[in-house]
C-alpha cells in the first residue's frame, strides 16, 4: 500500500491496485488508474506534465506527491555488445548497480538468448559473506519497489533496448527486503507493468530460509537460485554467517517447500574459492546435495575483490571440480565470463565510487 508520507517514492513502484485505492480516496474516477499505468509502462513516460489525458489538476498533484525517477545515472561501462555495468544515484545520493547482459553472453553457467538484466534490492548487505564486496561496507537501506523497478526503467531508456530476464543477483539480500521484493515482482510480472513472464525472473539469495519458505507461497512461477558456495556446514560457516543462523539442514528444509510449491529445478550458485570450497571432496558432498533436491548448478570462478584474500582455483581445478559433478549425474555448468572485467564481483563499483566521493565513512572499510 501507498504511505504517503513518503513523497519521495517514484511513481513506478505502485501496482494498479495501489493507484486504484489512492486514486479513490482522492476522489478520482476508476480509469484514472488505467491512464497513469500506461503512460509509465507502456508509453514510457515519467514528466506528470506530459500526461495529457489526465488533467492539469491531477497532474499537478501527481507531481507532489511523486518523483519521475528516482535515479540518476553516474558512470556506464562496457560497450553495447558486451556486459555494460550500470552505476546509479539514488535520491539520497547513495549508489547502486545494475547489469546488462546480452543475449548469447553467459551469465550464470547457460547462455540466454535472452537480454537479462541484473538488479540490486538494497544498498549494501547486512549478510557479511566474507568474499563478497557488497557487504564490504556494511548495509545501508532497502530499495523501494520503485528504485528496484526504475532499475529496469532507466537501462532500458539508456540501451534503447527491451530487458528480458531479470535476476535478482545484484547487490543486496533480496529476501531481507521482502515487502519491496514482492511488490517488485507484482509490478515486472503484470500485463499493465513490465510485462515480464514470472519463469523469466530469478530471485537469488544467500538462503534466508523462513523467507523461502514464504516466496514459495507467491503464486507466481518465479525463480530460486541459492547461493550456496559450501556443500557441509564446516565450509558454509567459513565464509557465510548467515549459514549459523539457517544452517544446510534448515536451507534444505525450505527448499523442499519451495519443490513441493514450485515443482521446477532449483539452482545452486557455487563460487570457486582456492583453497576454501574446491576440494573434489566438496564436489562430492554437492552433487549429492543436488540430488536430494533436483538442483543444478553454476559453478562460477571466484572474481578478485581489492582488499579480500581470496583467489580463483586454477582451470584444471575448476574443471576437476565440474566433472565430479557431471559424473555423478548432476546438471552443472562452469561460466567462463568475458564481462568479468567491468561486471566483476557484485558492489565493487559502487564501493569504489562511494569510497571516492566519500558516501562511505572510510572508517567503515576494513
Ligand atoms: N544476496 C543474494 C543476492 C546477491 S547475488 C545472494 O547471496 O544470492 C550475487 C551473487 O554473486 C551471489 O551468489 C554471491 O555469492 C556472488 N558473489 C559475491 N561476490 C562474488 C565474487 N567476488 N566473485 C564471484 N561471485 C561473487
Amino acid at each position: 500500500m501507498v504511505d504517503r508520507t513518503k513523497t519521495l517514492n517514484s511513481a513506478a513502484g505502485l501496482t494498479l491496485d495501489d493507484w486504484t485505492s489512492l486514486l479513490k480516496s482522492e476522489g478520482h474516477p476508476n480509469f484514472r488508474s488505467r491512464q497513469i499505468v500506461e503512460w509509465i509502462f507502456d508509453k514510457r513516460i515519467s514528466d506528470f506534465s506530459q500526461m495529457t489525458n489526465l488533467g492539469q489538476p491531477l497532474r499537478e498533484w501527481l507531481a507532489a506527491q511523486f518523483t519521475a525517477s528516482d535515479l540518476e545515472t553516474v558512470m556506464v561501462t562496457g560497450s553495447k555488445d558486451s556486459t555494460r555495468k550500470f552505476l546509479f544515484r539514488l535520491a539520497d545520493k547513495r549508489l547502486i548497480e545494475t547489469v546488462l547482459i546480452p543475449a548469447n553472453q553467459s551469465m550464470f553457467g547457460e547462455k540466454s538468448d535472452r537480454r537479462t538484466l541484473c538488479v540490486s534490492s538494497q544498498v549494501g548487505c547486512a549478510y557479511d559473506c566474507k568474499f563478497c564486496a557488497s557487504g564490504l561496507a556494511g548495509f545501508t537501506r532497502n530499495l523501494t519497489a520503485g528504485e528496484i523497478i526504475s532499475q529496469v526503467l532507466s537501462v532500458e531508456q539508456e540501451a534503447g533496448e527491451r530487458v528480458q530476464n531479470i535476476v535478482f543477483m545484484g547487490m543486496g539480500e533480496p529476501l531481507a527486503n521482502f515487502r519491496n521484493l514482492s511488490q517488485a515482482l507484482e509490478i515486472l510480472n503484470a500485463p499493465w507493468g513490465i510485462n515480464i513472464g514470472a519463469r523469466r525472473m530469478t530471485v537469488s539469495t544467500s538462503g534466508l530460509a523462513p523467507q523461502i519458505e514464504k516466496l514459495a507461497q507467491i503464486p507466481m512461477q518465479i525463480r530460486l537460485a541459492i547461493s550456496l558456495h559450501g556443500a557441509t556446514n564446516e565450509v558454509r560457516d567459513q565464509i557465510m554467517p548467515v549459514n549459523k543462523k539457517y544452517p544446510l539442514e534448515r536451507l534444505f528444509q525450505a527448499l523442499e517447500v519451495w519443490r513441493e510449491n514450485k515443482k521446477q529445478k532449483i539452482t545452486f550458485e557455487y563460487i570457486l574459492i582456492e583453497g576454501v570450497n574446491d576440494g573434489l571432496d566438496q564436489a562430492k558432498f554437492l552433487a549429492n546435495r543436488c540430488r536430494s533436491v533436483n538442483a543444478k548448478v553454476n559453478l562460477i570462478p571466484y572474481n578478485t575483490v581489492e582488499g579480500l584474500q581470496w583467489k580463483r582455483p586454477s582451470v584444471n581445478q575448476q574443471k576437476a571440480f565440474l566433472q565430479v559433478l557431471i559424473e555423478a549425474g548432476v546438471q552443472a555448468t562452469l561460466r567462463h565470463e568475458k564481462g568479468h572485467d567491468i561486471a566483476a564481483a557484485c558492489g565493487q563499483l559502487r564501493l569504489q565510487e562511494e569510497t571516492k566521493e566519500g558516501t562511505i565513512a572510510e572508517a567503515a572499510i576494513k
